[in-house]
Formats: C-alpha cells, sequence, structure tokens
C-alpha cells in the first residue's frame, strides 16, 4: 500500500447517527384584542408672539437666571468656601489694566525695539551676571557675592541689587512684581487677604514690627515677600532677539511639516537641540 493511500484512509470514516424524530408543532397563541384608540387630546392655545426688542428679552431672561442662580447658591458661610469664592470672583474680573499700571501696560500693548547686545561696561555686565545666577535666591545671597568681588577688586564698581533690577528691566523688557506674603509662608496677602496686616492662618504679622513701632505705624516694611514675573512681557521680550523671535515659530513650523507629509510620523524631538546638549 502506497503512502499517499493511507492518507486518504485516515481516520476511519464514522457510521451516519440515525435521524432524530421531528418535535410535535405548538398550538398558535390566540390574537389578543385591538387596544381601543384614545381620544385626541384638544389643541392647546398658541402662546402669544415674543416681544419684537429681542435684546430687552434676553437681558429680561438673563437677570431672571441671575436672580435664579443667587436663590440657588446663597453665599457660602464656611470662610476657606467664602475667601475661594472671592478669589475666584476677582480672577473673573482681572483685566490687564487692573494688573500693570500705566507704564507697563503701554510697555506691553506697544512694545519699543531695546538694545539686544549685551553691555560692554565690565561692571554692569558682572551685575547682570551675578543678577541672573542669583535670581530666585534671596537678595542677600547677589550682595554677598558682590561683597566678594569687591574684596578681590576693590576699584569695581557693581550695582546693587535695586539698581541692577532696574537695568534687566530696561534691558529686556521683563518685569516683576513683589507680594507680600505670610513670614511662615502660609498665604500671600493678595486678593482677599490684600488689606490684612496678620496672617488668616496663623496670626503672624506682615510688617516688621521696629519698623511700625519707629515711624508710629506710617513705615510698613514687609517681613517677607514673593516675586513674579508676569508671562506677557517675558513673550514680548522673546520678539526682541533674532534667535528667540525665530524659536516662537517652532509650533507653527513643526505644522507646517506635518501638513506637507501626513504620512510621515513626525519626530517630536528636536534633533539638533539634543545634539547641542
Ligand atoms: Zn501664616
Amino acid at each position: 500500500m502506497g503512502e499517499d493511500n493511507w492518507i486518504h484512509q485516515f481516520p476511519p470514516r464514522l457510521p451516519t447517527p440515525p435521524r432524530l424524530p421531528t418535535p410535535p408543532r405548538l398550538p398558535t397563541p390566540p390574537r389578543l384584542p385591538t387596544p381601543p384608540r384614545l381620544p385626541t387630546p384638544p389643541r392647546l392655545p398658541t402662546p402669544p408672539a415674543p416681544s419684537s426688542d429681542f435684546e430687552e428679552s434676553d437681558h429680561e431672561m438673563g437677570s431672571r437666571r441671575n436672580r435664579l442662580l443667587e436663590d440657588e447658591y446663597p453665599t457660602a458661610t464656611l470662610p476657606k468656601m467664602r475667601n475661594a469664592l472671592e478669589f475666584i470672583r476677582m480672577v473673573k474680573e482681572a483685566t490687564l489694566a487692573s494688573q500693570f499700571d500705566a507704564e507697563e501696560l503701554a510697555e506691553l500693548l506697544e512694545p519699543q525695539e531695546h538694545i539686544s547686545t549685551p553691555p560692554d561696561d565690565p561692571s554692569l555686565k558682572l551685575s547682570l551676571l551675578n543678577y541672573i545666577s542669583f535670581m530666585g535666591c534671596s537678595q542677600d545671597i547677589y550682595e554677598a557675592a558682590c561683597q566678594n568681588v569687591r574684596q578681590c577688586y576693590p576699584d569695581i564698581e557693581l550695582l546693587s541689587h535695586y539698581r541692577v533690577e532696574r537695568q534687566a528691566r530696561l534691558l529686556s523688557g521683563v518685569i516683576t512684581w513683589e507680594h507680600h506674603m505670610c513670614v511662615k509662608s502660609c498665604v500671600a496677602f493678595t486678593g482677599p487677604f490684600a488689606g490684612l496686616e496678620q496672617c488668616p492662618n496663623c496670626g503672624e504679622a506682615r510688617y516688621e514690627e521696629k519698623d511700625l513701632e519707629e515711624s508710629n505705624g506710617e513705615r510698613k516694611v514687609p517681613r517677607k515677600v514673593f516675586t513674579t514675573f508676569p508671562v506677557g512681557p517675558q513673550l514680548q521680550a522673546r520678539w526682541k532677539h533674532p534667535q528667540t523671535a525665530k524659536n516662537m515659530f517652532y509650533r507653527w513650523e513643526k505644522t507646517q511639516e506635518l501638513r506637507r507629509e501626513p504620512n510621515d510620523p513626525l519626530d517630536i524631538y528636536d534633533r539638533e537641540s539634543l545634539s547641542e546638549r
């Protein structure tokens, strides 16, 4: 017997199972009677046409909605909740004019060209370099570094922290805001806390008591401050140098690449920047 015939004979054919009997047919269920048709409801009268003055109508609707909201959500009684709502309201109502002073706002809305080259004066340059290096540190660190430099180079005239900050602001256009805060860092005296003279959390005094006593409450020196850099002037400053202005187009350029080659996966890493590191 050849090998092919052996494959065709395996497995052996099973006998056909006996045919099962057909199940008996079930009787058809009786047809249910059709429900009686309900009478058609009477047609409601057409409502009167809205007022032709739509603005007034919207206004009325708005004030009605406001009244409803006020009724539904009464003023919070828990102090923390009340403060949170007050912060939300103040953030909602904040405008550029309410945050920036007139000079800062004019500079933000219509920025003038700045000198983008670093200053040639070595004293100014060193002062600025130190200021940038110690940004975020205490003011005392900057002053201590200046003292160290003066010990080695007595003839050098380094700028005070106040003056170097002003120069940095003039050269870059980036401004800083200082806010008072609790000496234990519980809260900032902003928003609903702006008028407080003690921390609402720990009760620590906001101002130096010695200065207040010596000046009969006239000289208010904060015990602790924090500095913030508003984002608007930072963005404007980026347009003042060719390289940073070019960098501002990064997202736009990558979007154009995507549109040109929709089937190619976009390289999400900037290889040029990575290789520079
Ligand atoms: Zn506190």
